[in-house]
């Protein structure tokens, strides 16, 4: 930052969302090539955190520490963050009239929910004569800008991906550089850090986590992932190795820019033909196929992408939904992914699919319900990516697993976890199993679990239902999307 930009008034403001980093950022790119004094802004959004009933939640300390990595950069090059506590879409405009700036600038949000609130924005800004300039960052392509011949969005992901694919050149995924000269040194007022606490929130269990924070954090992350990218189509479905990049976090708060790792997977991809790099590049395109589904299709955030699937009559059963959540099911796999997700905030890819399929063809219960538990959960949850996995799982999706196939949740269990390693991380009263009981603990003979001191119902819950039985229920109430196709 130069002395003149400590001194001259700013023109723009940057407001910071999910793009909590400084390298490789679109806004204050944006905001650096117009060649004017801008200041950058976070708020924490009460009509965000207001809604969240767990004051103790892993998200909003992963936030506050990206904030704080952020504000102690800019102030390490002379200037600072805005930091406000309140409703955003008041804020901003509150904020455009003191600065006395002219423009707005931030990376596109495409949910539902910030969608509504950037419209309002816009509406106040312009009453103010302030322009709102919404940039592309978080995807590598957004809403209509992969289209079938035509013209039509995609809902089948693999020619989605090569339409992708064919259309990516090096300006997509090129870094946004940020010059920060021109950032200003605001108000020192407007720059305070607030607490936790003081925004009725308790710190969590994130640091004991081991999860490197902030954009810091991220890229070491991502440096270590790198020498195990190669592997990852071979790794990336069992629990108990150390398979996938565990960079969702990042991308969901944007402390990693999804350039910067696309950029990399598919030059590796490209030069080396490398398999695991050709996978992960894969996931990556599968992030921006959700986010075009539901750009594109609005309904399906909250209703089933294929309408019949709604006519479904699911169990309203409350017991088993508790036992699911609260890891009570008696399915030694399952049980131990949701302590994973209850304790840690992630869970694999591979129990995702498991736990959702288990929840909606085993249970018998609405995907909402989980979706929403997911939401509430997962430090990675992001709209797009957790509708989608679930709606695969309940087959009411687009490029869903047909409604017929059903994970048996212990043969998933013996192909990917074959040595029980994960289901003993989280569940050690089950240590003393083998590999070939622990499984399905109520299959082995009384000796055994007396052996193992194991007392089913007691210190392990005896199975919640029967599987085989669960898959004929199952299969009885997809019927009526069966009959509707054929009409
Ligand atoms: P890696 O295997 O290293 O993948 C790299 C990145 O690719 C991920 O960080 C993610 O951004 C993206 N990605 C990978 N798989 C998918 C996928 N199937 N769909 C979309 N993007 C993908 N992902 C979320 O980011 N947020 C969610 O809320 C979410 N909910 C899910 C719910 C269900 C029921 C299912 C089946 C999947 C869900 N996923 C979600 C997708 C996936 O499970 C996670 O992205 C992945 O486990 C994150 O771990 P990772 O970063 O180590 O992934």
């Amino acid at each position: 930052m130069s002395q003149t930009s400590a001194l001259k008034s700013p023109k723009n403001l940057v407001w910071l969302r999910r793009d909590l980093r400084w390298d490789d950022h679109a806004a204050m790119a944006h905001a650096s090539q117009l060649g004017e004094v801008f200041v950058a802004a976070f708020i924490f959004d009460r009509e965000i955190l207001d809604q969240l009933a767990n004051k103790s939640d892993r998200r909003v300390e992963f936030i506050w520490e990206a904030v704080s990595a952020l504000k102690n950069h800019l102030i390490s090059l002379g200037g600072d963050l805005i930091i406000r506590y309140g409703n955003a879409s008041e804020m901003i405009p509150e904020l455009v009239s003191q600065l006395k700036v002219k423009r707005v600038i931030c990376a596109k949000d495409y949910e539902p929910a910030a969608l509504i609130r950037d419209q309002k924005v816009e509406q106040l800004l312009s009453s103010l004569n302030c322009q709102f300039i919404q940039v592309k960052d978080h995807v590598i392509f957004e809403g209509t800008e992969v289209l079938t011949q035509m013209s039509k969005p995609y809902s089948v992901f693999t020619p989605y991906k090569n339409a992708w694919l064919k259309k990516i050149t090096a300006h997509d995924v090129a870094e946004r550089s940020v010059d920060l000269q021109h950032l200003a040194k605001p108000d020192g007022k407007l720059c305070a850090l607030p607490s936790l606490e003081a925004m009725g929130f308790t710190e969590t269990n994130l640091k004991t986590l081991r999860i490197p924070l902030a954009q810091a954090g991220a890229q070491l992350l991502f440096e270590e992932f790198k020498e195990r990218m190669d592997a990852y189509s071979e790794t990336r479905n069992f629990p108990a190795v150390k398979g996938p990049s565990y960079l969702s976090v990042h991308l969901r708060f944007g402390t990693i820019s999804i350039r910067q790792l696309v950029r990399h997977a598919h030059a590796i991809f490209n030069s080396t033909n490398s398999e695991g790099a050709g996978v992960w590049l894969s996931e990556l395109v599968w992030r921006d196929f959700y986010f075009q589904i539901v750009a594109n299709f609005p309904h399906s955030a909250t209703n089933s992408f294929k309408p019949d699937y709604d006519l479904i009559a699911w169990d309203q059963d409350q017991e088993l939904f508790s036992a699911w959540c609260e890891a009570r099911t008696g399915f030694p796999l399952i049980d131990a992914a949701m302590i994973q997700l209850n304790t840690t905030g992630y869970m694999h890819n591979r129990l995702r699919m498991v736990v959702a399929s288990y929840l909606t063809k085993d249970l018998g219960i609405d995907w909402r319900w989980g979706e929403r538990y997911f939401a509430q959960t997962l430090n990675d949850y992001d709209l797009s990516a957790n509708v989608g996995g679930w709606q695969w799982a309940a087959s009411s999706g687009c490029d869903a697993q047909p409604y017929f196939r059903i994970f048996n949740p212990i043969s998933q269990s013996e192909k990917f976890d074959s040595d029980g390693l994960f289901i003993k991380r989280y569940l050690p009263q089950l240590a003393n199993l083998s590999k070939k009981d622990i499984h399905a603990p109520w299959l082995a003979s009384p000796m055994v679990l007396s052996g193992a001191n194991i007392k089913l119902g007691e210190n392990y819950p005896k199975p919640v239902v029967e599987h085989d039985k669960a898959r004929l229920k199952t299969l009885a109430r997809y019927a009526v999307v069966k009959t509707k196709a054929k009409n």
